[in-house]
């Protein structure tokens, strides 16, 4: 959760409430100048409801106050309209109806209300084209023809993939997931998918962060050189998604140190990563050292997710869903 974001969001809620209890005592007052007959009825209620809850404590089984309530509230309704008021002038003044502007619902179980899920996807930075979403996936992309070395035909793998990420994405932020690493040739949508699951995450009011493994390698170094640091959010959000790993120049072994820091610094604060890459699993181990892989690529810690099929930009006429990247 990107915390900054939300404490302004608390603050702007409270602030909220704080407008709403305004315009209610606004109203009151503006009510009572007009009408002393209204005065009169609104104080009586108050004055009822008060020995009803002291009746009540001496007496639980005797009093009822609905009639006499609901007979209150209709001359007063009835006179606001009189007055040229809504009848509804007097009751709790909100924004949200759901959530009477504390963001949260539920009682029980508490659930961030839809106002504030849109707050959040309109204070959140973005990434992408903002395009890209499950929702937009477009699955007829991908032929319905079974290639070489399968079972299914690509269409119905990849419909199995995008269920995957989803769930995964689904997860946040309660669950701490699992690593996820996409794997396969380019052109079958992982980058796409990656900022599906960005944006899903983000939605449901985490942090994520999706970058470059090139951006990755070049914000480590240039933190390293003492150049800039803006490390922050690799090492901080709780989600990182890293694209296309093992397109990001490799000069000296402080980059892999960098890299490695970095995986051990995610793991240790429980925070989860995406990847996805072109490489094989032993080409991974390859470039990467072995003592990276087997951090990056271990089981327990991450779930490997095979992208299978023809490079989809190949196929003739039909437009690769990852646009602007492959
Ligand atoms: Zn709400």
């Amino acid at each position: 959760m990107n915390r900054e974001i939300m404490d302004r969001l608390m603050e702007e809620y409270r602030l909220q409430r704080e407008e709403n209890a305004r315009e209610e005592e606004r109203r009151r007052e503006e009510v009572r100048r007009k009408d002393a007959e209204l005065a009169r009825l609104i104080d009586e209620r108050h004055g009822m409801i008060l020995s009803f809850c002291r009746d009540a404590i001496r007496n639980p089984k005797h009093a009822s106050p609905a009639e006499t309530m609901r007979d209150y509230n209709r001359r007063i309704r009835e006179r606001l309209t009189a007055d040229g008021f809504p009848e509804n002038y007097l009751e709790p003044v909100c924004r949200c109806e759901k959530c009477h502007d504390t963001g949260m619902m539920g009682d029980e179980e508490r659930t961030w209300c839809d106002c504030l899920r849109e707050r959040l996807l309109q204070m959140a930075d973005t990434v992408g084209t903002q395009e890209e979403s499950f929702e937009a996936f477009d699955l007829n992309v991908f032929p319905e023809t079974v290639p070489e070395g399968m079972t299914v035909t690509q269409r119905e793998e990849m419909r199995r993939v995008r269920q995957v990420c989803e769930l995964y994405a689904d997860g946040f932020p309660r669950q701490v997931p699992k690593d996820l690493v996409l794997y396969g040739k380019s052109g079958l949508g992982k980058s796409y998918l990656l900022c599906c699951i960005a944006r899903r995450v983000r939605e449901r009011g985490a942090d994520a962060r999706l970058v470059s493994s090139y951006d990755v390698i070049r914000l480590l170094r240039d933190a390293y050189f003492g150049r800039e640091d803006e490390t922050d959010g690799l090492f901080d959000a709780d989600l990182l998604l890293i694209d296309d790993l093992g397109m990001e120049p490799l000069m000296e072994n402080v980059t892999l140190e960098q890299l490695y820091h970095l995986i051990n610094v995610r793991r240790s604060r429980g925070l989860a990563m995406v990847f996805s890459t072109n490489l094989t699993m032993q080409e991974i181990r390859g470039r990467y050292s072995e003592r990276i892989a087997s951090r990056l690529l271990d089981a327990s810690l991450c779930r490997l997710i095979p992208v299978k099929g023809e490079d989809i930009r190949l196929i003739k006429g039909r437009p690769a869903p990852a646009g602007k990247k492959a």
